[in-house]
């Protein structure tokens, strides 16, 4: 991408004065924890840049391979999620919003759950918060297209209140079957609640952003940013996302 073009992208993110600092051997490059659904690791000490090594072991994990939807390929996946009705949220919903993408992508985006927007045209992030979320990854060198999209919840919660553990416990092995078939290089939870159901924790996204946690047997390498919208409320965190950004572009970096 050129000067130009990415310096339109980062206006948009309000990011006038970035300046790219090298990676490796810097400030910015990630720690490492390993974490999982059930239980995201203690923070990682700085430095040790591409070092695999942890210092805390994973948890026992479910094997995304092995879960309720092990078997389906995207079609059949995609028609399960179009007729599901396992929890209440099958009676208020438009549609359900299965994920979009490239189903070969390196990065896999992971969301919250449908909005009203989202509900309505059937597709994840679009309107104003999907508007800041392509600015965001084109100010890391990608298109949507490029991406695979997709949120924890495939239904809208009424009102867009939080979703409930039961609500997220049905709904996860949708996207844990999405994840054994896309196999993401990175995935990038998006938002305090995408980041708790994935980790299984109830920790602040703030402690959760700039570690590399671990989900699922495959030990997928998971970065955690701020919510698109809570960005379009908050401007002022517009510069820490964009420090999460860079950060999960070193990490894949060194996969
Ligand atoms: S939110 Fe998930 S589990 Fe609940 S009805 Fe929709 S697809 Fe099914």
């Amino acid at each position: 991408m050129n000067s130009q073009l990415r310096r339109e992208y980062l206006d948009a993110l309000g990011l006038k004065s970035w300046t790219l600092r090298t990676a490796r051997g810097s400030a910015d490059a990630p720690s490492l924890v390993i974490a999982s659904r059930a239980q995201s690791a203690a923070p990682a000490a700085p430095a040790a840049p591409a070092a695999p090594a942890a210092r805390s072991a994973p948890s026992p994990v479910r094997d995304v391979s092995a879960t309720r939807e092990a078997g389906a390929d995207w079609e059949e996946l995609r028609a399960r999620v179009a007729a599901c009705t396992r929890c209440s949220l099958s009676a208020t919903r438009t549609q359900t919003v299965f994920g979009v993408g490239n189903p070969h992508a390196d990065w896999l985006i992971v969301g919250e759950a449908p909005g009203a927007e989202e509900d309505r045209r059937g597709e994840p992030f679009v309107g104003r918060a999907g508007q800041l979320l392509n600015s965001m990854l084109h100010a890391i060198g990608l298109a949507r297209e490029q991406v695979y999209i997709a949120n924890v919840l495939k239904c809208r919660p009424p009102g867009n209140r939080d979703p409930n553990l039961t609500e997220a416990a049905e709904c996860l092995p949708y996207l844990e079957r999405q994840i054994a078939l896309l196999k993401p290089k990175i995935m990038l939870a998006v938002g305090r609640i995408a980041a708790q159901n994935l980790l299984g924790t109830e920790k602040t996204l703030g402690a959760l952003r700039q570690q590399v946690h671990r989900f699922g047997l495959s030990q997928v390498p998971l970065v955690v940013t701020y919510h698109p919208a809570y960005l379009l409320r908050t401007p002022t965190e517009k510069r820490k996302a964009w420090e999460d950004l860079k950060f999960a572009r070193d990490v894949i970096s060194r996969v």
